[in-house]
């Protein structure tokens, strides 16, 4: 094989339908975080940012790992599959990340988790947004400078009828919910009847780096 499936924690091979290997299995636990946006969209995820996990989702978003891809996907089927397992989603999207981004990085990390979560989850992955303005990373901001960072930054992509939709976004990492609450209400806008959101980590606000 010439990709073959490998363990994120340990890099060890491992059969292509597995998130993790066994020996690292413990490492894997997730524990649904759940955080309520104030238009009341619910987020749920899966991990704290710190430690290990924070390693991971750096190494992915900027040092190349991209085939951790699975492993996060696969965490948020279980916790889409545990918390929300009675919700039809009609489409599963993604946060967007601006075109230069994904062209410098060789590809659009939440896109990829949300494809195959969805895969997982025998639903559809529609590209429900775009992101119309290239602003400055949220890392660097705090609380207000983030809500104002994200205003207008998100459109829908017109690419299908919202109305009556029930919707998961996925992201990789929540931090103050900016982000999620403007994409979330991008779509309630364009009549979403509901949206759910879960991501990989989560962030508090005192981890800020
Ligand atoms: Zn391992």
């Amino acid at each position: 094989m010439l990709f073959p499936n490998r363990c994120p924690y340990c890099n060890a091979v491992i059969e292509p339908e597995k998130p993790v290997c066994d020996e690292c299995s413990f490492r894997f636990d997730p524990k649904p975080y759940i955080q309520r946006l104030p238009n009341g969209c619910t987020c749920i995820s899966a991990f704290e940012h710190s430690g290990i996990q924070r390693k991971m989702m750096l190494d992915f978003k900027f040092h190349k790992k991209k085939h951790y891809y699975k492993s996060f996907a696969a965490v948020i089927n279980i916790l889409v599959k545990n918390e929300w397992g009675d919700i039809h989603f009609d489409y599963y999207t993604s946060v967007p990340a601006h075109k230069r981004k994904i062209k410098a990085r060789g590809y659009d990390q939440t896109k990829i988790i949300a494809e195959s979560a969805a895969d997982l989850n025998c639903c559809k992955y529609r590209k429900l947004l775009v992101q119309v303005k290239n602003n400055r990373p949220q890392r660097e901001l705090n609380a207000q400078e983030r809500r104002e960072n994200v205003k207008g930054v998100y459109e829908f992509s017109g690419k299908c009828d919202l109305v009556g939709k029930t919707i998961l976004i996925i992201d990789d990492v929540i931090t103050t919910g900016s982000t999620l609450l403007e994409c979330t209400n991008t779509l309630l806008e364009n009549g979403a009847k509901a949206v759910c959101c879960a991501t990989v980590n989560c962030r508090s606000r005192s981890d800020e780096d």
